[in-house]
């Protein structure tokens, strides 16, 4: 710029004429744009970049009334920034639009994480010394500690709203939420406990009403017992299918809870008879996999002739049974009997050959024997509850026989039988094996026992699966559960 005078630079005229020459180069570049007629490129280039911003703005605008409806009410909100054609046009056409968009990237409103206080119990310095018990920080903290609650606690977005809530305050809610906490688990415990009370759900009563109307039997009278896995009920037998349906019966019904039965598993999914179809099966399939498995076991038990309750009926997962007790008096458990020595000792030795028979002509394991599954009744022992019951090949079917081994000879010894076997001997004689026994080593006969078990496993393994067809089953005609309605 040529230097000139300070009297210059104060002219009047000089100003005017300044001015006037501004004046005219915009009017002639204004004039060119309107025009158009110009074809000077770098006009081409301005209009271009005209429509360009306006089309752009047009852009945004449609996004940001996009990115309205997309968050709504909602005090969290999702940006569209991104998407912006991010282009330096002034505002003057933005009114309350501007307002209502938010940049959560930098978002005023987004709430800090409540700050941590160090371990010295205060931040800043003279004055300015923030201590652990300010107001304010606590309260924050005590808002974003709600999330701690259970999850069926509701409490907002308090950060978000920079909520600060007061010692008072927050151990109240704590303590109301514990409390709302334990009386839920009250109410679902009354729950369970009502449908253990009726004793079945709906879809269990459906299927019994089902049978007494179809006549299958003439009266469900009451509960024997609710045990873990099912629940046993009285009934009068109809008829089925033109056959008499037994006077007295049974309905065991297996427990559609579903819980008890995982820890069950191993008995069916290890058990080649079941393996295939094991895997395939939904939970509720699975509990009716037991009610069959029973079925199974108990026709191979009466085959041999060991005294046992007769299946009359399987419908899904309700087994329906021959009564072992008379007049609706079930037959008392062992482990509830009152017998003398003699009666004692025919039971040991009645139950000594039924493990025999079971493991040699049945080819089973009971897997639960105990005096709380065998009855007497009529001068005898009556085996039941073979739901769990495997092969002796099952990976763990000597383990199980071993414990049933335990069980059984420490009853009998318990009540004085003198003839009781101890545990390893009846192991050996009941499976016929010749295992060494040294009464104190109990780890040693079990390793015994295990190895057998690997043993076998690899043998299978070896022979494959075909070794075990399923026509070693027990001969019983294949089964059909009724339609599923
Ligand atoms: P859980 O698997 O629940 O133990 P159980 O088959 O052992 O089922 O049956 C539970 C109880 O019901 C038995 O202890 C017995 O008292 C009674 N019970 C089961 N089956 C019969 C039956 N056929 N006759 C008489 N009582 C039975
Ligand atoms: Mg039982």
């Amino acid at each position: 710029m040529p230097s000139c005078s300070l009297s210059d630079v104060m002219s009047e005229e000089l100003a005017r004429q300044l001015e006037e020459e501004n004046k005219s180069a915009c009017t002639s570049s204004s004039e060119d744009l309107l025009s158009g007629e110009e074809t000077d490129t770098n006009s081409d280039l301005m209009l271009a970049r005209l429509l360009q911003m306006q089309y752009d703005r047009e852009c945004d605008t449609q996004l940001r009334r996009e990115e309205r409806k997309y968050n709504g009410e909602s005090k969290v909100s999702i940006s569209f920034e991104n998407y912006r054609t991010a282009h330096p046009y002034d505002g003057s056409e933005s009114s309350e639009d501007e307002v209502d968009w938010q940049d959560t990237r930098d978002d005023p409103y987004k709430p800090d994480k409540p700050q941590v206080t160090p371990r010295k119990g205060f931040t800043g310095k003279g004055k300015n010394i923030t201590t652990k018990h300010d107001e304010v920080l606590c309260g924050r903290k005590n808002t974003a500690r709600m999330d701690n609650f259970a999850p069926e606690v509701l409490v907002g977005d308090g950060l978000g709203m920079d909520l600060k809530l007061s010692n008072q305050v927050f151990n109240s809610l704590k303590q109301h939420c514990h409390s709302e906490q334990r009386r839920s688990a009250r109410l679902h415990d009354k729950k369970e406990h009502s449908t253990a009370e009726q004793a079945v759900d709906p879809r269990t009563r459906l299927l019994m009403y089902k049978m007494v109307s179809a006549g299958t039997l003439e009266r469900i009278n009451g509960c024997i017992s609710t045990g873990k896995e099912s629940v046993v009920f009285h009934a009068n037998g109809g008829m089925l299918e033109e056959q008499p349906v037994p006077e007295e019966v049974v309905l065991k019904v297996f427990k559609t809870t579903l819980n008890e039965f995982k820890n069950r598993d191993r008995y069916i999914k290890d058990d080649y008879r079941f393996k295939d179809r094991f895997s395939k099966l939904n939970p509720r399939k699975i509990i009716r996999l037991w009610a069959e498995k029973e079925m199974h076991n108990l026709a191979r038990m009466k085959k041999a002739g060991i005294p046992c309750p007769e299946v009359a009926l399987l419908r899904k997962h309700i087994l329906v049974l021959s009564f072992i007790g008379k007049d609706h008096v079930p037959a008392p458990k062992l482990k509830d009997t009152m017998l003398g020595a003699a009666d004692m000792k025919t039971a040991y030795y009645q139950v000594l050959q039924m493990m025999q028979q079971l493991y040699q002509e049945c080819n089973l394991v009971h897997a639960d024997l105990s005096e709380y599954n065998m009855l007497w009744h009529q001068g005898q022992v009556w085996l039941i509850d073979v739901s769990q019951s495997v092969e002796p090949s099952h990976p763990h079917g000597l383990q199980f026989l071993f414990r049933d081994c335990t069980n059984v000879s420490t009853f009998f010894q318990k009540r004085g039988v003198a003839e009781a076997m101890s545990v390893y001997e009846l192991f050996n004689c009941v499976t016929g094996l010749d295992l060494t026994i040294n009464e104190e080593d109990e780890a040693e006969f079990l390793a015994q026992i295990e190895a057998l078990e690997k043993r076998n496993e690899d043998h299978v393994q070896k022979r494959g699966k075909k070794t075990f067809p399923l026509s070693s089953w027990d001969g019983s005609p294949p089964l059909k559960h009724a339609a599923d309605d």
